[in-house]
């Protein structure tokens, strides 16, 4: 039988809510890559008996236990005295892990607080984990035959901890088969069609495909223990979904423009105000290929910028066809860049009117001399609405670049126009 695992997080701004735990999400995830299943996840706060009373409490269920959080060097950082207190052991300073935290500050040429000698201390038959992005070690322990990895919160330091003691993590455990999940995300096109689209292959029980949406739009879970099939799927859905899927896993709609881009891209934003150009400038090496964008909220502003004619801004409004197309060939003009791509529209809550009401988006996109202009009508709150906006902005022109044509898109007002 396969090793069982719980993971504990840890802090008070958790269970308030005013902070979502992603650490035990991605805990669990990548253990079951490894072969190992999550029995639970649960959170505390920041108080050393309630940490201490669940670390004994899940430490007697499972084979693992991963804590995270609360190894900092302040007043209501617990986790140390709890796993000390669960163990019934002392704390004890550890000269090595002092030495660690030393060499961190040291190597910034930065004085090091007396507060942070704190993260040096372990119970007496604990170990510690070096933690090579910031200051708090991390700790392991046997207790009740059960392996507690204590880990820190922030999840840039969770994630490379975890990976360098892998080895420590595993040594003795019984791990199942690994499963293999692969996400593959589609934009522009709804989720009832995107769910009938594959509907017979969500019926299958191996491998399982889930729809979950989200900020990168529909994505399709592909989850199986044997690879072979998770391929197939993969080149099921892939075929199914297309010319809306646009990446797998970690891959994002810039990312897929980047791979297309020939020559590069400018842009004009009213209602998204940089929204676009910061998705864009998130992909590695964005600056081959993105040459930058204007923020032109003021209808002064894309006149004097990107060139709109008053007389247009007056007849047709800011928010409109001829701008978006204005706006996106004068990214194009001012830039010498060859692809353009531009938004205005309403994103409310104030402001809409009955021709146009909250989420009516122009977004214009230029390839060379030819600018194609799409009407939405997007649902959601004002941050909804505009990031909405960018991805289809996006969407729109890797469609382009790829030489195809759809007739609509999601949330689509009227047709294209080119
Ligand atoms: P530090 O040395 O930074 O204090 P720590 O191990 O004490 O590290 P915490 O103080 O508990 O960690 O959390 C630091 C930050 O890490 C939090 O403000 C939060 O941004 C992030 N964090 C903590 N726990 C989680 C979690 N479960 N999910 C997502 N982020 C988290």
């Amino acid at each position: 039988m396969s090793s069982s695992a719980a993971i504990l997080t840890v802090g008070d701004e958790l269970i308030l809510g005013d902070r979502i735990d992603t650490n035990g999400p991605w805990i669990s995830r990548t253990l079951l890559v490894l072969g190992i299943e999550t029995t639970e996840r649960c959170s505390v706060g920041d108080t050393v008996d309630e940490i201490a009373k669940a670390i004994q409490r899940l430490a007697e269920q499972n084979d693992l236990v991963f804590v995270t959080g609360g190894l900092g060097p302040t007043e209501d950082d617990r986790t140390r005295q709890a796993l000390a207190q669960a163990m019934g052991e002392d704390l004890m300073l550890d000269s090595d892990a002092l030495e660690s935290i030393n060499s961190w500050f040291a190597l910034r040429g930065a004085t090091k607080p007396s507060a942070n000698d704190v993260q040096a201390f372990r119970p007496k038959s604990a170990s510690w984990a070096e933690n090579l992005v910031g200051t708090a070690p991390g700790l392991w322990a046997v207790l009740e035959n059960c392996k507690v990895f204590c880990l820190p919160g922030p999840p840039s330091e969770l994630k490379p901890m975890f990976a360098a003691i892998q080895e420590t993590i595993l040594a003795g455990i019984c791990c199942g088969i690994p499963r293999k999940t692969v996400e593959l995300h589609a934009w522009g096109m709804p989720e009832s069609i995107a769910g009938e689209k594959i509907a017979d292959l969500m019926r299958l029980a191996d491998p399982t495909v889930a729809i979950l949406m989200g900020q990168k739009g529909i994505t399709a879970r592909v989850t199986s223990a044997d690879q072979d099939s998770v391929k197939q799927m993969v080149a099921a859905i892939k075929e199914r979904w297309s010319p809306w899927l646009y990446g797998c896993d970690d891959e994002s709609l810039a990312y897929s423009i980047s791979t297309l881009a020939e020559g590069s891209l400018a842009t004009a934003e009213s209602c998204t105000a940089g929204l676009l150009s910061d998705a864009i400038v998130q992909t590695d090496g964005a600056s081959n290929w993105f040459s930058g964008g204007w923020v032109t909220y003021a209808n002064e502003m894309k006149q004097s910028q990107l060139g709109v004619s008053s007389e247009l801004l007056e007849k047709a409004g800011a928010v409109s066809y001829d701008v978006a197309k204005a706006m996106s060939e004068g990214a194009v003009s001012c830039s010498d860049a060859r692809c353009g791509l531009s938004t205005t529209g309403v994103a409310g809550p104030d402001g809409g009117t009955t021709e146009k009401p909250v989420g009516t988006v122009f977004i214009g996109c230029t390839v060379e001399t030819d600018t194609e202009v799409r009407e939405f009508r997007f649902t959601g709150n004002r941050n909804e609405i505009r990031r909405r906006a960018a991805s289809t902005a996006l969407q729109m022109l890797r469609l382009r670049l790829l030489g195809i044509h759809v007739d609509t898109m999601c949330w689509q007002h009227g047709e294209a126009k080119l």
